[in-house]
């Protein structure tokens, strides 16, 4: 399965802290990270972790265009639930594209605890059913 791991910043420990109690599940998946958030991961976990640019920067806005090609699996969004983002809309876009696409969403620690078990336990495996399905494909 392909995994998309974000964190804001105040957030970012418990997201090492998530990632660190779950890597030998985690090692068996594909994962991909915003810039920080990833950078963060590989070095404290040595993860194979495919990253795109920082939050703030697109790295959004890249996960939220897989998720509308069907090529992610499960968000893990770790967001600060106290602080306001300079990218917020771009947050709100990820979560609607989450929905959109019913890719199984975690905004915080409990649910993705949850989320990575049942993963485990193959309950995430109807996602092989749409993997790679793309309505209007572009051809750039
Ligand atoms: P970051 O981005 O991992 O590059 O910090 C996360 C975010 O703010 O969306």
């Amino acid at each position: 399965m392909k995994i998309a791991l974000i964190a804001h910043d105040r957030q970012k420990p418990l997201m090492i802290k998530l990632v660190t109690a779950y890597q030998p599940i985690l090692a068996q998946h594909e994962l991909f990270a915003t810039g920080t958030t990833g950078q963060k991961i590989i070095e404290a976990t040595g993860l194979s972790v495919k990253r795109f640019k920082s939050g703030p920067l697109g790295g959004d806005q890249q996960i939220g265009a897989l998720i509308s090609e069907n090529k992610i699996d499960l968000v893990i969004f770790l967001r600060d639930p106290l602080a306001a983002q300079p990218h917020e809309p771009d947050v709100n876009a990820l979560i609607r594209l989450s929905d959109v696409y019913e890719v199984p969403l975690a905004t915080n620690i409990g649910t993705a605890e949850v989320l990575l078990r049942g993963l485990d336990t193959g309950l995430l495996d109807f996602r092989t059913i749409v993997h790679d399905q793309i309505d209007t494909p572009i051809n750039l």
